[in-house]
């Protein structure tokens, strides 16, 4: 048998890892299965994100950091994104220079991702894609942005670690930096140090820092120095790193969760307006709400209130009302004698006998017959002291039980007994076929002894 893609995905081949992200990254439906089958294998890598404007050497620095990261014997994935210029610049140009550092090495993969689809979606993509990475066995996973807007900012977030890179002579001071890349660092990194006025920047960030209150035992971010190029302060970052996990395992601080919401809120905020745009609203009637919107003859909360109105009542329309909606499953018919009963129902009425069984517990043989959607069950006794038996003894051959299906047993009889209904079984118990049964009495069900039945889940 030939492998699966996410066999081969888990056994760390690099074809199979390209292949992956592609799928994830086209928003292809075999991304999404590719998802749902590598989940299981993922949760090892440790992720490594690292942001910052343009022009910090943040290609250089990621390039030298996987370097050190060999030396240590891990491996590593790499995912470079580009959210503000989608096919040119810098992600690929960078990319290009790193693949000629690690193109033997294949304990590194490289890939960048291209912006496309709708807003959020490249983050969605790109933490898939380091899912693929962890999936494959990659030690470390170091995600790259290019800018610093608020795409970058939701991809690096909900890296294990955040590492956020400055340089010298961009802006005066870190007031150039926005304040909400400055609030997810973990660690700060003043790249291209042997330029003039790094020592002035890491002071004025040092300087920022100790205006914020710190909890004993809280991690208050390093400021370290690098210069990438020439690999200096490289390892000092990488013990930076390390002492970081440290503190998150000593902590419990664990990004998995807020990894795990963040993944959440956005698929579903994206499978929802999905579904709108599919089955709720007509072709062309988005764009005739945003005109309406633009012309202000709409408001925007009063048109998303309204397509959600219709959304949750497409939804409602759609499904069976609560309430017990008990299906018939089959009538049980005792019989005194088989053999005439099934010349009768089987040859004559002409139904098919799709099953025959003891049941030694009742002392009683079934023989079950299809009739449309419900069944026939013809019972017979095998033993003189069987309740059928009995009943036939007391009563003469007929009508002994009628089984319906519920969804939830618990539920109906909880249903049954709020109406002062009488029940044989409070609870229900095991039936055959690993269902769950429970007789409702004959004085509550207008002489006919009544059988629940919920069948297996899985089912
Ligand atoms: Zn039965």
């Amino acid at each position: 048998m030939t492998p699966t893609l996410s066999d081969r995905i888990v056994a760390g081949d690099p074809r199979a890892i390209a292949r992956g992200i592609s799928l994830i990254e086209d928003e292809a439906p075999e991304g999404a299965a590719l998802v749902r089958r590598i989940f299981a294998s993922t949760g090892r890598a440790y992720l490594i994100g690292v942001t910052g404007p343009p022009g910090a050497g943040k290609s250089t620095l990621v390039d030298r950091l996987t370097a050190e990261l060999r030396t240590d014997g891990r491996t590593v994935g790499i995912v470079a994104v580009d959210p503000t210029s989608p096919y040119s610049g810098g992600a690929i140009l960078g990319d290009r220079v790193r693949m000629q550092s690690h193109a033997a090495d294949p304990g590194v993969f490289i890939r960048s991702m291209a912006t496309r689809g709708h807003l959020g979606g490249l983050a969605r993509a790109t933490s898939e894609a380091a899912l693929v990475l962890d999936a494959a066995g990659k030690d470390v996973v170091l995600i790259e942005t290019v800018g610093v807007g608020q795409d970058e900012v939701d991809i690096v977030r909900t890296a294990d670690v955040s590492i956020v890179t400055v340089v010298p002579g961009t802006g005066d001071d870190v007031q150039a930096i926005k304040a909400g890349i400055m609030e997810i660092a973990d660690i700060f990194v003043v790249n291209k140090a042997d330029r003039e006025g790094a020592d002035r920047m890491a002071a004025a960030i040092e300087a920022m820092l100790a205006l914020q209150h710190w909890e004993p035992g809280e991690w208050k971010p390093p400021v370290l120095q690098t210069e990438a190029t020439a690999g200096k302060g490289i390892r000092a970052l990488l013990e930076a790193i390390e002492a970081f996990r440290r503190h998150q395992a000593s902590s419990g601080e664990v990004r998995q969760r807020d990894r795990a919401e963040f993944r959440l809120r956005e698929l579903l905020a994206h499978r929802f307006v999905q579904h709108v745009e599919q089955r709720v609203l007509e072709p062309g009637e988005l764009g005739h709400v945003l005109d309406e919107i633009a012309e202000r003859v709409v408001d925007p909360y009063t048109a998303a209130d309204e397509i959600l109105r219709r959304t949750l009542g497409a939804a409602n329309a759609g499904r069976q009302p609560e309430g017990p909606r008990a299906r018939l499953d089959h009538v049980g018919i005792a019989v005194a004698d088989p053999a005439q009963a099934l010349a009768f129902y089987r040859d004559a009425l002409g139904l098919d006998v799709h099953a025959s069984e003891d049941v030694g517990s009742q002392r009683v043989r079934a023989h079950f017959l299809s009739a449309g959607s419900a069944a026939l069950e013809l019972l017979e006794a095998t033993a003189e002291d069987s309740a059928i038996a009995k009943f036939v003894a007391r009563r003469g051959p007929g009508l002994h039980h009628i089984t319906f299906e519920v969804d939830d047993i618990v539920a109906a009889l909880a249903r049954l007994k709020a109406r002062q209904v009488k029940l044989i079984d409070e609870s229900p118990r095991p039936g055959a076929e690993a269902c769950l049964v429970a007789f409702v009495h004959p004085s509550s069900a207008h002489g006919v002894l009544v059988e629940l039945k919920q069948r297996p889940a899985s089912a």
